[in-house]
């Protein structure tokens, strides 16, 4: 099994993504919103059988839909992913009622799906969460009101349903967490949108005695904090495939821009500072692919050391994505941060990987807790 090259088939499928991001999905994000969901950008994911492919994806085919559209366009690569996010504890543990339900609906771009675990007071230590889920059983048998809010959600709080975590035993830790499916027209469950550095679909929820019941419970109680981590374990990867096809676009107009520009008498790429910028910038990004593709093929294969490749491969591709920009934008010179350039919006969407799904820092942990086992 290659774990260093794409085969012809695969090649092809990315040539087509990107092409496709540049053409059909660029011009629908740029009359989208900023901050808000785009729905016929989803629409547009959903007709073009992206969303449904999405639902069915291993780890590596994630990759490349993310890599590949992210190249032409962050904003359909993040409505992607999102769906993707806010779906995948529905399709690994969702009962059959619940699949048909919603599951179609997300596949045509039709319903948009949030992933509700970040809290105020819990954001890298998850298992913190507070969120409470009371229980109060209602006459159709078992049932909880969930109190308590949400914050950095992203497709909050425009999103159709939500995949929440709560806590149903208190002081258990990651073992009392309960994974809810809640759909967005609850009574009690109202939302704000939040403003980024980056136009993100993103907001806080507040539960004020929402009601769910055990239709609405994914998996076990007690046993959603797994349904979490087994989420963030298939897109950790991907968001270094994100960071990948962030770094492949600024390295591409880096090469572009310092082949035409001239300056003192030639072309930018004749000054060897330039140049060797240039193919630093290359290396880093080839080595960053390279460990999300292998961390993504060991998460299909099913093998046991991928905690520590996934987490190597969010680090180091998101770290090395910020790194290429900022370079990029270096050698672009003053247009690159005029409002529009492609690297002035480059510049804001590469910043915050390195915090979610895990910031850099937690990743370290989780490879040192690795090696040291
Ligand atoms: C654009 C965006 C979209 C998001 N979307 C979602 C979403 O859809 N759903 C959702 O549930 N959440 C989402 N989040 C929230 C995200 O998961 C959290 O921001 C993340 O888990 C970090 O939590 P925090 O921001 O509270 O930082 P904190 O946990 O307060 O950490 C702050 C900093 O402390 C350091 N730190 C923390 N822990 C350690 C450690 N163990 N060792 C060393 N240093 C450490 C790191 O530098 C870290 O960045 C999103 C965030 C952003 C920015």
């Amino acid at each position: 099994m290659p774990v260093f090259s794409l085969d012809p088939a695969q090649k092809s499928w990315c040539d087509e993504l990107r092409a496709v991001s540049a053409d059909r999905l660029r011009p629908l994000a740029d009359k989208g919103e900023p901050g808000r969901i785009n729905r016929p950008l989803l629409a547009a994911l959903g007709e073009l059988g992206l969303l449904d492919r999405l639902l069915g994806a291993g780890a590596l085919d994630l990759c490349l839909l993310r890599e590949s559209l992210a190249h032409g366009c962050t904003e359909a690569e993040t409505a992607l992913a999102l769906q993707g996010l806010g779906s995948y504890p529905l399709v690994q543990a969702g009962t059959e009622e619940q699949r048909l339900r919603w599951l179609p609906e997300v596949a045509a771009g039709r319903a948009v799906a949030a992933f509700a675990l970040s809290e105020p007071g819990a954001g890298s230590d998850a298992a913190a969460l507070a969120l409470a889920a009371v229980r109060e059983d209602g006459p159709d048998g078992p049932g909880w009101l969930l109190t308590g809010d949400k914050r950095w959600i992203s497709n909050a709080p425009e999103a159709d349903f939500y995949t929440v975590f709560a806590r149903t035993t208190p002081g258990a830790g990651a073992r009392g967490v309960t994974a809810f499916l809640v759909p967005a027209d609850r009574p009690g469950l109202t939302g704000t949108p939040i403003e980024m550095l980056s136009p993100h679909p993103i907001g806080s929820l507040a539960f004020d005695s929402v009601r769910v019941g055990a239709a609405d419970v994914l998996g076990e109680v007690d046993q959603g904090f797994r349904v979490a981590m087994n989420t963030l374990n298939l897109f950790r990867p991907s968001v270094g495939a994100f960071a990948v096809g962030m770094a492949g676009a600024a390295l591409e107009a880096t090469l572009l821009h310092t082949a035409d520009r001239t300056a003192f008498g030639g072309p930018l790429k004749d000054l060897q500072s330039v140049s060797h910028q240039v193919a630093e910038m290359a290396t880093r990004t080839e080595a960053a692919r390279l460990l999300v593709y292998a961390a993504a093929e060991a998460y299909d294969a099913g093998a046991p050391d991928v905690p520590r490749r996934s987490a190597m491969a969010k680090l180091f591709a998101t770290e090395t994505a910020q790194y290429v920009v900022d370079a990029a934008v270096q050698l672009h010179g003053a247009r690159a941060l005029q409002r529009g350039h492609l690297l002035e919006h480059l510049y804001r969407e590469v910043r915050a990987p390195r915090i979610y799904e895990g910031a850099t820092e937690v990743q370290r942990t989780i490879i040192a807790k690795e090696l040291y086992g």
